[in-house]
């Protein structure tokens, strides 16, 4: 194992390793990622994979875009498979105001060179069999992103870096990190690391990681639902994927898995996990599904999509998920304690894990962020948000689902 390195990467998840591996194009190959278990343990492993362009912000829009990119060039660079598949996505106009809202994205997108229209009800229903349009306004349709197999990619990117000269450790806790001379002492069960930078990719274990150091960081797990249905019988009969579906008054994601869907569900009333304590044993395990919350949003769904109320549920997976108060991640250094820097606060990470590695990596290795986007910023809290008001914030974005902000920028 490297022992004195110029960065140094906590945590081995989609993020982590998009950062080792954008690290090592950009020309820093001197360089550690340090995983407590196996590379994906986090969230990552049982993410639903889904790696849509459409984002309420077009710069966040710019993150989404690069990290289908970024795990295509990895799948090149490593000869691993990232499993992408191009579904395209339909997110569907429950208002007028809706509608409105996804013109107005129009420029955006051409700016942006991503394929985007707004299409007509007919068109949804051309487009996938099982949606019930009535009462739609349409939909944005972005016809060239889909999802991918988060542990494929994550593992093509940390080997398409340790190709380029990275290192990556697994089965190495960070016991401890510390200020040392020129950089940052770290702690690990396989002996002591030096680094100049170290980069907490370390989702909401980062917050327990930070909090010896004084730094308070709003990093908090809620969890999150994904259930996966029987074959569709519409599903069987087609040989291409149908597109996934994102719905605000559904509060719901739809995509097809196999012949089946899988769908990731937006509760009104969130539920933390581990918030008095991320358990020092917890392993690549999920947590005990609970369908009575679920069920207000699958009546829902089962008008929006009518064969849902007749197949069979496979699997239901609740898995922690990591949230920031204002949803959106941290990313970039803290000033007060130079050489440390934050990837951390992900609830769309392997959507916009590889942009952001990008956007990252540029930034510690030419000084400047790739592009302005200071709605991300990793010092943009401060260091004294109470846990009582971060709880709060997180929840009224949780529950806010796919409903976009009033003004779009
Ligand atoms: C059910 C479900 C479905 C989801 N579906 C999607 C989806 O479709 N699309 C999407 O974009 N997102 C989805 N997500 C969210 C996604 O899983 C996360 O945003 C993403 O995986 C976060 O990646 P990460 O690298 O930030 O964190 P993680 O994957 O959690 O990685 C953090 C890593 O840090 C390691 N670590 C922690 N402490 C230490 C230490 N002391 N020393 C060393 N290593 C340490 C952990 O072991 C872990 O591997 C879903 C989440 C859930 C729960």
């Amino acid at each position: 194992m490297k022992t004195d390195v110029q960065v140094a990467i906590i945590g081995g998840g989609i993020v982590g390793a998009s950062l080792l591996y954008w690290l090592s194009r950009l020309g820093w190959k001197d360089t550690l990622l340090i995983e407590r278990r196996e590379l994906t343990s986090g969230s990552t492993w049982h993410a639903a994979g889904n790696t849509t362009y459409f984002g309420p912000y077009a710069q966040m829009t710019r993150l989404f875009a690069g990290s289908i990119r970024t795990y295509l060039q990895a799948q090149e660079d490593s000869g691993q498979s990232v499993g992408f598949h191009q579904t395209g996505s339909l997110r569907v106009a429950t208002t007028p105001r809706e509608r409105e809202q996804f013109e107005q994205f129009t420029a955006k997108y051409k700016d942006l060179g991503i394929a985007y229209s707004v299409v007509e009800n007919d068109e949804i229903a051309a487009l996938h069999p099982c949606v019930d349009t009535h009462g739609l306004y349409g939909a944005a349709h972005t016809p060239t992103d889909g999802h991918v197999d988060p542990s494929g990619a994550t593992n093509a990117l940390a080997l398409a870096a340790r190709n380029n000269g990275a290192d990556v450790q697994r089965h190495c806790p960070v016991l401890s990190i510390q200020p040392d001379n020129n950089g940052w002492l770290l702690e690990t069960e396989k002996g002591p690391v030096r680094a100049q930078h170290i980069v907490l990719a370390a989702s909401f274990w980062t917050r327990e990681l930070l909090q010896p150091l004084g730094i308070n960081t709003p990093l908090y797990a809620t969890e999150h639902h994904e259930l996966i249905t029987e074959s569709v019988a519409q599903l069987e009969s087609i040989e291409h994927e149908v597109p996934a579906i994102r719905d605000s008054y559904v509060s719901c994601s739809v995509r097809q898995e196999g012949k089946g869907f899988l769908t990731g569900v937006y509760e009104t009333d969130p539920v933390f996990w581990a918030l008095d304590g991320i358990p020092k044993d917890f392993k690549e395990e999920l947590l005990p599904p609970n369908t009575e919350r679920l069920m207000p949003h699958l009546e829902k769904l089962m008008q929006r999509m009518p064969v849902m109320a007749e197949v069979g549920v496979k699997t239901i997976n609740n898995g922690p998920m990591c949230w920031t108060p204002d949803g959106l991640p941290m990313l970039g250094p803290l000033p007060e304690h130079p050489g440390l820097w934050l990837a951390s606060g992900f609830n769309v990470g392997i959507g916009t894990g590889g942009g952001s590695a990008e956007f990252l990596a540029h930034w510690m290795v030419n000084g400047n962020p790739l592009f302005d986007l200071p709605v991300v910023h990793a010092d943009r809290f401060g260091n004294n948000v109470s846990r009582e008001a971060a709880i709060e914030s997180i929840k009224s974005c949780y529950r806010q689902g796919y409903r976009l902000p009033d003004t779009i920028h």
